[in-house]
C-alpha cells in the first residue's frame, strides 16, 4: 500500500471545516498495529486519533481537530448521562487493490444523522463537513485501513453526537460535543456467513409511532438489551420487533433491516412506517435486488405471513441487512410458543442463493471489484 509520510498526511487535511491537527507522539507500535490488523474483532481497538467539534448556542460549531485518541472529560452533569440527549452512525471505509481508500455512500449517513439530530434537538452538523470530518480522520490513520486482499475487512467510523452542558434541567442542551473515532473491524462471520436464529418478542416494542425509531440514537438501544437477553436466554441470537399499535406487523431487528425472499424470487421488506431506522444497506440492497432481476416490495408484511410462508415453502430465505453485518441469513424464527427452520440448511452453510447472490454484489461493489455506477462510493485517501 502507498505509505505517506504523518507529516504529509497531516497537510492534506481540508474541507469546509478547518480542522487542527495535532498528532500524539505516542502512536500505537508498527507491531502492535498490525497484530490489531491481523485480527481486528469488531469495535475492540481503536486508532491513534480521533475527531472532536464543539458546539455551543453562542458560537456555533467551533474547535474542529484531529487529536489523540483518548478518553474524554465531560461533567458528571452533563446532559447526555442523565436525558440520553445522543445520537450517532457507523459506516465502512475499504481499501482497493490499486491502495485508495473509499467510504460507502458516507452521504446517506450524513442525513440521517442530520435527522437524528432533529429529532433529538441537536445541533445539525452541515452534511459536508461530516464527510469532511471522516476524511480528516481517515487521512491522519490511514495506516489503519486495513489492507486489501485480507478478506472482510474494513475501517468502521463511529460518529457521534453527545449533549455536554452541565445542567440538570430538561430541555435541548446548549452546549454539545460531535466527535468520531475508528475502529478496524474483521469479517463479522469467521468462517462466511452463519445463518442466526430470531426471537420474535411478543412483550417488548423497540419503536412507537411519534417516538423515535427513525433515529439513530444510543436510547432506542439501551431500550432494546432487556430484549435482548430474553432472545439469548430462549437459544436466540437477535430479536424482531413487531409494531407498537397492532403487534402484529415484523419492524426489525434491534441493529438491522430485514427482508423475505418468496419462491417466485420477489424480496420483501417492511415499508417505512416512521418507527423503522432507514438503513443504507437496506436501501442499496433494494435497488441491488433489482438489478439482480428481483421485483422488491416495501409493505406491511405479518409475523403471520412469515410464519405461513416459511411452512408453506412460499418464504424460501430471510435475512437481515446492516453495516456492521452486512447481510445475515436467517436460519431459524422462534417465539414463545414454537419455532421453525427457514430455508434449505443443507445448501451451502444454510445460506440461500438470493442471499448469497446479494450479499457478493454488495461486497464486491465496496471492495471495488466492480463498476460503481451509481457512485455510492467516496474517496476518502
Ligand atoms: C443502524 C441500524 C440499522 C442498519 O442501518 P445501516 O445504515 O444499514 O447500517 C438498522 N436498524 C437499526 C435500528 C439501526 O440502528
Amino acid at each position: 500500500m502507498p505509505r505517506v509520510t504523518v507529516e504529509n498526511r497531516a497537510a492534506t487535511v481540508s474541507g469546509a471545516w478547518d480542522f487542527e491537527v495535532e498528532l500524539r507522539s505516542d502512536p500505537a507500535t508498527t507491531e502492535a498495529r498490525t497484530a490489531v490488523l491481523d485480527k481486528p474483532g469488531f469495535g475492540q481497538a481503536f486508532t491513534d486519533h480521533m475527531v472532536l467539534a464543539s458546539w455551543t448556542s453562542d458560537l456555533g460549531w467551533h474547535d474542529q481537530k484531529v487529536t489523540a485518541y483518548a478518553p474524554l472529560r465531560v461533567s458528571p452533569a452533563a446532559a447526555v448521562l442523565h436525558y440520553a440527549q445522543e445520537i450517532f452512525e457507523g459506516l465502512k471505509v475499504f481499501r482497493h487493490e490499486d491502495g485508495s481508500v473509499w467510504a460507502f455512500r458516507p452521504e446517506v449517513n450524513a442525513a440521517r444523522f442530520s435527522r437524528s439530530a432533529q429529532r433529538l434537538a441537536l445541533p445539525e452538523v452541515p452534511q459536508e463537513d461530516f464527510v469532511a470530518a471522516l476524511r480528516a480522520l481517515v487521512t491522519v490513520d490511514e495506516v489503519w485501513v486495513p489492507p486489501a486482499g485480507s478478506g472482510e475487512t474494513s475501517l468502521y467510523l463511529r460518529p457521534y453526537m453527545i449533549a455536554t452542558e452541565a445542567a440538570l434541567s430538561v430541555r435541548p442542551a446548549r452546549e454539545v460535543l460531535f466527535g468520531v473515532i475508528a475502529s478496524p473491524a474483521g469479517p463479522y462471520f469467521n468462517t462466511g456467513p452463519k445463518p442466526v436464529s430470531i426471537w420474535l418478542s411478543t412483550t417488548s416494542i423497540r419503536a412507537t409511532p411519534g417516538g423515535t425509531g427513525a433515529a439513530k440514537c444510543g436510547g432506542n438501544y439501551a431500550a432494546s438489551l432487556a430484549a435482548l437477553a430474553e432472545a439469548v436466554a430462549n437459544g436466540c441470537d437477535q430479536v424482531v420487533y413487531l409494531d407498537a399499535v397492532e403487534r402484529r406487523w415484523i419492524e426489525e431487528s434491534g441493529s438491522m433491516n430485514v427482508f423475505f425472499v418468496y419462491s417466485d424470487g420477489r424480496i420483501v421488506t417492511p415499508e417505512l412506517s416512521g418507527s423503522i431506522l432507514e438503513g443504507v444497506t437496506r436501501a442499496s440492497v433494494l435497488e441491488l435486488a433489482e438489478d439482480l432481476g428481483h421485483k422488491v416490495e416495501e409493505r406491511r408484511i405479518s409475523a403471520d405471513e412469515w410464519r405461513d410462508g416459511v411452512r408453506s415453502g412460499d418464504i424460501t430465505e430471510a435475512f437481515a441487512s446492516g453495516t456492521a453485518a452486512v447481510i445475515t441469513p436467517i436460519g431459524r424464527l422462534a417465539w414463545a410458543e414454537g419455532d421453525l427452520t427457514i430455508g434449505d440448511h443443507s445448501v451451502d452453510h444454510g445460506v440461500g442463493p438470493v442471499t448469497a447472490s446479494l450479499r457478493a454484489s454488495l461486497l464486491d461493489l465496496q471492495y471495488g471489484r466492480v463498476p460503481d455506477p451509481r457512485g455510492w462510493l467516496t474517496r476518502l485517501a
